[in-house]
Order: C-alpha cells, then structure tokens, then sequence
C-alpha cells in the first residue's frame, strides 16, 4: 500500500461537484456524495428530478450552451451522468474558467457518436464487431451484402435502452428499419451480428494519473434491448473474467479524463470478446456494486473525479443479482405493478430496494432496482425466483 497523506487527498470542505443530469445515476452518486462529504449540484430540465431529494437541482438542459455556463460558474469540478450533453459548450467552460472537467469533453464527444467510439477503439486493437457507416440505401446494400441476415442497423447518437437499435432480418425490412431510426440523414451505422452466448459487462474506475481498476465481471441479461438483471460473479470460468476484465482496461486506457466507465460485451462461443458500447459514468450494470463491493461505483466516480486514490473493488459478498424494476403499464397501475415487485422484495432477505421516484412510470422505462445479495449463486438465484419468478427463468 503506497501511503497518500491526507493533504493529497484533499479534504472537500465545502468542495461542489457539478453533475450534468439528475436521474437516478445522479442521485445515487448524490447519497455517496453525501456521505462522502461532496456537495452535489445537478444540471437537469426535469423538474423535481430523481437527483433532486439528494442533491441541489438547477432546472435546465444539460444540452444547452448558456445553462451550461452558468451551472459551471457555481462548481469545483463538472462530471457527467449522461453522455447526450453538449462536449462543446464543456470545452468552453474547462477552457474558460479553468474548470476541471471529468471525462474530458474529448471523451465525452467521442463516445456520444457509437460509430466514431468503434472506430476509436477498433484502431486502438479493442475487439468489436464488424460495421460501417451507413448514410444512403447504396451503403444500407453494401452493409446487408458483407454481413448477411440478420443485421443490426443503429443510430450513431443519442441511443439508450435499444431505442436507436432496429434488427435487420431480410433486405425486405431494411428500408422499415431505416425509417424506425429517423431516416439515412439521422446518422446510421450497420453491425455485424453477434451471436453471443452471454453478454458481461465491467465497470472500470480511472484515476486522473490514467491508471484503471476493473470491478468484477458480471453478466447482464437484456430483454427487448433493455437491461433486466445482472449476475455477480458472472457465471463464466475465471480465465473469461481475467480476459473481459482486460478487454475492458484496454478501452479505458485509450480515453482521457477520471471517472468510472461501463464497458458492455459480447462472449462468443468460441469464447472470445467483443466490445459492444462503452459509458463514461456510472452504469446500469454496475448498481450491485452499491451493496456486493468494497466500493460502489459511485464512490468510485468521485474518488477519480475529484483526485482522489480509487477504492478496492473487489466483491465482499460471494454472490449479488440485480433485478431492475421496469414500469409495466401507464400512470398509477404502473405504479402498483411496481409496488407489488418491491413488496416482494422486502420479505426476502439479503434484498435491498431501490426506488427511484421518477415522475412518470411508463412501460419499459426504469423505475427502481432491488439487489439481491446472498451466500451462494443458488441462493441468490432462487431469491430472484421469489422476487421475479420470469426474470429467475431468464436467466436460468
Ligand atoms: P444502452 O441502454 O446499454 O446504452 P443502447 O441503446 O446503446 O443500450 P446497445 O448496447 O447498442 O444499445 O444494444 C442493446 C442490446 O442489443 C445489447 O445489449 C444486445 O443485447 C443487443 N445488441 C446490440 N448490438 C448487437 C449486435 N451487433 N449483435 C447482436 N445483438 C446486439
Ligand atoms: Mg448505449
Ligand atoms: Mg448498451
């Protein structure tokens, strides 16, 4: 253990974290900060966000230039919890005021745009899948004739939970599944499909001297392109996790800037990897570090952000499964729906509850999680049937 006096980690006094968005990854980096010390201000135009109970909202869009500024006047240091933000107006202000910013707006541009984040690591010799630009029916035809049917067909920006994402099944539903992502002039790109045996996904915390720290791997099961549970350990032999831990390390290391990053991948069968996407913040997939590691993820985020030595990572539990809660329906029968999954949560032990008081509920959109932590993979597994009986099948 090298030994760091306090001075060099500064203390925070009365130190203001400037967070760009204020959901739910906002508020849970809000409740470490708390703990931790920090004062968290967060830039988001929802009003009463999920943030908002823990942290100080300004009211504003983190994509607006003008807000921006003046968010960045009030803080220390500027982090992200959403990627879709405006990199330029972040150039300005680091430029301006002298404001450390945390991923650098470099990293944070690159990675906004999914086909210049491939290319960036496809050269850097990362693994991904096979892909190309796709800005016109002659290119949607080239990229049907190198990778065959199916294909997937994604929007270059703004994506999450599959939203920018179409299946391309036969050349007979390509010009529908342009259409579903806006049209040719939206940004596209075409990807080879993956015929995964399972998805992982490492978090990874990078100091500002550009070392890393892989967390666990886990393994993250999706349903229609949204993330549902994630397994900790992931089930797969140690030499996979040792590998996916370094495919993950090797694609940190080619970005700037601290924080913590999610890199989502595909195991093939023949056991390699391959990078799908990679997020410059705390992660879905990385919520069960909250109860199952030595350090959350979030706690991760603001010791890289601010400087500071990053903590263990290692898991303190021998097995952790996270379920999220996804809204079923519209309004208050969403609400209940909800409610029911929680009320089961709470009668079994080793769940935790998260909640993240959200507005709206709404079909498909996360609402809250429960980590389930437990003595053996079995166990957590059958706690998972007693919570959610389908997502236990799933991923049986
Ligand atoms: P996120 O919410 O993780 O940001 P996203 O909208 O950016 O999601 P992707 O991560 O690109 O979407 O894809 C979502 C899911 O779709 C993946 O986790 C995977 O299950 C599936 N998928 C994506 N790309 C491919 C591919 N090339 N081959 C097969 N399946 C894929
Ligand atoms: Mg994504
Ligand atoms: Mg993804």
């Amino acid at each position: 253990m090298h030994s760091t006096s306090i001075s060099d980690v500064g203390l925070p006094r009365a130190a203001v974290l400037g967070v760009l968005g204020g959901g739910q990854l906002g508020k849970m980096l809000a409740a470490d900060a708390a703990r931790m010390g920090i004062k968290i201000e967060v830039l988001d135009p929802t009003p009463n966000c999920p943030a908002a109970v823990v942290a100080k909202q300004t009211l504003g869009s983190f994509r607006d230039p003008v807000k921006i500024r003046k968010f960045a006047e009030g803080v220390d240091v500027l982090t992200v919890e959403i990627e879709h933000i405006d990199a330029d107006a972040l150039d300005t202000v680091a430029a301006d005021l002298g404001l450390d910013v945390e991923p650098t707006p470099s990293t944070l541009r690159l990675i906004q745009d999914k086909l210049v984040q491939k290319r960036h690591f496809q050269a850097a010799g990362v693994p991904v899948a096979d892909f190309m630009g796709v800005d016109d029916p002659a290119a949607a035809a080239a990229a049907a004739q190198a990778f065959g049917f199916p294909f997937m067909l994604k929007a270059r920006r703004l994506a999450y939970d599959g939203r920018g994402n179409a299946v391309v099944r036969s050349r007979e539903e390509l010009e529908g599944a342009v259409e579903q992502l806006g049209s040719y002039g939206q940004g596209l790109y075409a990807e080879r499909w993956a015929s995964f045996v399972k998805e992982l996904a490492v978090m990874v915390g990078r100091s500002r001297d550009g070392s890393t720290m892989a967390f666990p791997v886990v393994e993250t099961l999706h349903q229609n392109s949204i993330l549902l549970v994630t397994e900790a350990p992931a089930q797969v032999p140690p030499e996979t996790q040792r590998r996916a831990q370094e495919v993950a390390e090797q694609a940190v290391a080619c970005l700037d800037g601290a924080g913590v990053f999610g890199v989502e991948m595909f195991l093939l069968a023949d056991g390699a990897l391959l990078l799908n996407e990679m997020a410059p913040r705390p992660h879905n997939s990385g919520h069960y570090t909250i109860e199952a590691c030595a350090t959350s993820q979030y706690e991760q985020h603001l010791r890289a952000v601010m400087g500071w030595p990053l903590g263990a990572t290692d898991l303190a539990v021998p097995a952790c499964i996270m379920l999220n809660i996804l809204g079923e329906a519209d309004g208050e029968e969403g609400v209940q729906r909800a409610h029911e999954v929680m009320a089961r949560a709470y009668q079994v032990p080793g769940a935790s509850v998260h909640w993240y008081g959200k507005a709206e509920v709404a079909p498909q959109r996360k609402v809250g999680h429960v980590t389930i932590v437990a003595p053996s993979a079995a166990e957590a597994r059958s706690r998972l049937a007693a919570i959610d009986p389908s997502a236990a099948a799933a991923l049986a």
